[in-house]
């Protein structure tokens, strides 16, 4: 198909044919029509350098970690440290212990809620969180205010889906224990102010938790010079496997956090009457570990730093902008978010046709988008709508596809109306 959209893309900024050719799922026809993948921010699909570097772990190398003396385990526990370097060095934390493998977003939060919540939040003490979280990042904080007494309270956002600060200057006293808030909306797009938040917090000795799941693999994040406290993020939507993710946490914190899981691997000496514990990471990484999982993200991270971060930024911007303009042209669509600064998320509602209609439409026209609350649901009552149609990029999307979207979304119109 070719694209008659005029943009500012340049071609120069990534080889997007080379780029598809490394992820075989792309490759498909869907209901007959190519596939047309914009569900990027529910996950991601995985390049082949991921694939095969599992396959081998698999075939070559499966071992448990850290407990065996021989041959296979040893080369098991290496390459697993080796990927907890690669995360480390990916996000510029200052040291390995600081990088916690668990199985995504989700319980890297709960992590925290249970452990740093668990010991510092007294009745009455407060979390912040804003409007638009994902339901991962409220249930969590939820749990905890229930148990402890606390009180969970929430940074407004205005119409076009910007947070308020004014509110969160408001809303911050010596009752805070932790703000907890998303880098970039996994419904909007919104790319929120998280160097002002965090200095904002800190300026009250306030840590800041920054769940990164959408923008990891969109946004360059250096968390020393961010100055976040934690930091969450799942490894499938960084083109890596499903089960793994990271807790980022500054060594000082994590040291004096107690263990959230007990088991294997977590300890140090245990005895019927005393249990100590290892050192970190370890104290937070009870069990067996997804092994073939963090291995597999360290490869996705090996894939998207060969393409760079910023060469994925600039493109997707492009990708957006041309969505964004295309899809503002088609009557009766409204789109929802419209922040000066956002990225990869296009959300939108057209009149008089339920989200759920027009994804099953798109479906049959090889487009896959997700249409939904997306976990968002306080965020639907504050646009008071049950829900949005939600195309969201990557950098293996191109124009052509932008294109297939917005004759999907044309037809879809006239078939409704
Ligand atoms: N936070 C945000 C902003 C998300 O978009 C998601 C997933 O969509 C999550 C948290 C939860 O991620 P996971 O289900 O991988 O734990």
């Amino acid at each position: 198909m070719e694209s008659n959209l005029k943009t500012n893309i340049n071609e120069e900024i990534l080889n997007i044919e080379k780029i598809r050719n490394d992820f075989p799922i792309l490759k498909q026809l869907i209901h007959n029509k190519p596939l047309c993948y914009l569900d990027n921010a529910a996950s991601t699909q995985k390049p082949q350098i991921v694939i095969d570097t599992i396959n081998n772990f698999y075939s070559t190398t499966n071992s448990n970690i850290h407990r065996g003396v021989h041959y296979l385990s040893e080369k098991s526990t290496q390459a697993f440290e080796n990927a907890r370097i690669k995360v480390k060095d990916f996000i510029n934390a200052k040291s390995e212990k600081e990088i916690i493998f668990t199985s995504g977003t989700t319980a890297s939060i709960n992590l925290v809620a249970q452990s740093f919540g668990r010991k510092y939040l007294n009745e009455d003490d407060e979390i912040i969180v804003t409007t638009m979280e994902h339901h991962s990042n409220i249930v969590p904080w939820q749990l905890l205010c229930d148990e402890k007494n606390a009180n969970l309270k929430v940074v407004k956002i205005n119409d076009i889906g910007e947070l308020l600060l004014d509110s969160l200057n408001d809303l911050i006293s010596e009752k805070t224990k932790l703000i907890s808030v998303m880098h970039v909306s996994n419904t909007l797009g919104t790319i929120n102010p998280i160097k002002e938040i965090i200095k904002i917090a800190h300026q009250n000795n306030v840590p800041v938790l920054l769940d990164a799941a959408q923008s990891i693999q969109h946004i360059e994040i250096d968390v020393q010079e961010l100055d976040c406290d934690f930091l969450a993020f799942s490894g499938h939507k960084i083109y890596g496997p499903t089960g793994i993710g990271i807790l980022y946490g500054k060594e000082n914190l994590l040291d004096e956090m107690p263990p959230f899981m007990g088991g294997g691997d977590m300890i140090s000496k245990v005895t019927f009457e005393e249990t100590t514990f290892n050192e970190l990471p370890f104290k937070f990484e009870a069990g067996t570990s997804n092994i073939a999982g963090a291995i597999g993200l360290g490869a996705a991270i090996d894939y998207v730093k060969s393409i760079g971060i910023e060469n994925i930024k600039e493109y997707e911007t492009n990708l957006l902008n041309a969505a964004t303009d295309a899809v503002k042209e088609i009557p009766g669509i409204k789109i929802i978010g419209n922040a000066k600064e956002k990225t990869s998320v296009l959300s939108f509602v057209i009149d008089n046709i339920h989200p759920h209609d027009i994804g099953t439409f798109l479906d049959f026209e090889g487009v896959a988008i997700r249409t939904g609350h997306h976990c968002t649901q306080p965020l639907m009552d504050f646009f008071k709508i049950p829900a949005t149609s939600r195309a969201s990029f990557a950098f293996y999307n191109t124009l052509e596809e932008v294109e297939q979207l917005t004759i999907a979304l044309k037809k879809t119109i006239e078939v409704f109306n």
